[in-house]
């Protein structure tokens, strides 16, 4: 059974604003499970309707099978970790850390034996006499993530708790993170709008728009087999191409070139005669000159960017843009035509209407 089972959980704010349609997951013992979207799409939310910090207007909360709506959070047994750090300044990290479990009238020498064991797991032993200002910011974020874990619970919720970190910082904490999850092997859902710490984090993800859940998958299924032109778009760095054009004889022309859809859908691009279809591909997934079984497209150079150990090509192809990824050996001079191709199995086309992908 579920551990966290969300039956179309809705909610609609006192100003009548409705933020999440429908929600629906159903989230196992133990699993990382991460919500990621844009600003606004209804993310936090969701994770504080599961905290019990917002009421669910509409639909189902069970914590193991109980119908939880109800529940305080206390009675949830979660822990939540938010953006802003919210330690206590006049404490010393210690006294922070210890502040739940003193609350809780836990035993001191249960209380320092769980004070030194999660310091351990975040490094924080040495820095366990300093006040809170004495602490870099990445400091500070463990001593936010460590409150919550001395606590026993059943399920760990951090609303992007890594927002405040500088690039180095969050690279680090997401590894400490996913570490002290498996230590733990709590249940967390994990809410962020970046889309890496997505994809190197999650069991599963749960893509969000405007409030509605767009695609839940583990990583190599949404990156993979994105259900429509959002999340393809959302997830991947650089974004997914999309190159919009009307079907004609089974054909769209780009670059060029005619691609004949027929190899990609089979009989399937009749459905499409006349109508506009989407063609995408990713930065990464073309190889340079022409190949077989790929379509091929022509294009000129625009800009190129070297990044180390790959180097991003902007192409004007028929006044559309696209990103390609190739290795810095290969980097293209500026203002010249190339070809490209993109295998037929890395090439994803959508229904322009819809915004759907479309299966062959
Ligand atoms: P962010 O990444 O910016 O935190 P989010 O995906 O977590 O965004 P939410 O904070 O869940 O988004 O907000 C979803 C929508 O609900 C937003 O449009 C927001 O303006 C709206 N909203 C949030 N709180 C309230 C409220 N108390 N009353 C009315 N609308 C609200």
């Amino acid at each position: 059974m579920a551990y966290l089972t969300l039956r179309n959980v809705n909610k609609i704010y006192p100003n009548g604003f409705h933020a999440v349609h429908d929600f629906n997951l159903e989230a196992e013992k133990g699993e990382f499970i991460v919500f990621v979207g844009p600003s606004g799409c209804g993310k936090s939310t969701t994770l504080r309707m599961i905290a019990g910090l917002e009421d669910i207007s509409k639909g189902e909360f069970l914590i193991n099978g109980e119908l939880a709506n109800q529940w305080s959070p206390r009675q949830r047994e979660v822990a939540m970790v938010f953006q802003s750090y919210a330690l206590y300044p006049n404490m010393t990290v210690y006294d922070n850390l210890a502040f739940g479990l003193n609350l809780q009238g836990v035993d001191e020498d249960v209380i320092e034996e769980r004070v030194m064991k999660t310091a351990k797991i975040l490094g924080l032993t040495e820095y366990l006499d300093r006040m809170p200002r004495a602490l870099s910011g990445g400091q500070r974020q463990r001593v936010a993530v460590g409150r919550s874990i001395i606590r026993k619970v059943g399920v760990f919720l951090m609303d992007e708790p890594l927002s405040n970190l500088d690039a180095k910082q969050r690279v680090t904490m997401r590894s400490e993170i996913t570490q002290i999850h498996r230590e733990t092997g709590a249940t967390t859902i994990y809410v962020t709008h970046d889309q890496t710490e997505a994809m190197t984090m999650a069991d599963r993800i749960v893509v969000m728009k405007d409030g509605y859940v767009q695609q839940v998958g583990t990583p190599r299924d949404v990156y993979f087999h994105p259900r429509n032109m959002f999340v393809a778009g959302f997830i991947g760095e650089p974004p997914m191409n999309f190159i919009r054009r009307k079907v004609e004889n089974g054909c769209i022309r780009i670059g060029g070139r005619t691609l004949d859809l027929s190899r990609k859908l089979g009989e399937g691009i009749a459905a499409y005669e006349g109508r506009e279809i989407v063609f995408g591909f990713r930065p990464e997934a073309i190889v340079l000159g022409d190949m077989e079984n790929a379509y091929a497209i022509q294009g000129i150079v625009e800009l190129t960017e070297m990044l180390g150990d790959n180097a991003n090509v902007y192409m004007d192809v028929d006044e559309n843009k696209a990103i390609l990824k190739v290795t810095p050996h290969q980097i293209p001079p500026l203002d010249c035509e190339i070809v490209f191709s993109v295998p037929v199995e890395h090439v994803y086309l959508f229904d322009a209407e819809t915004e759907k992908v479309i299966h062959a």
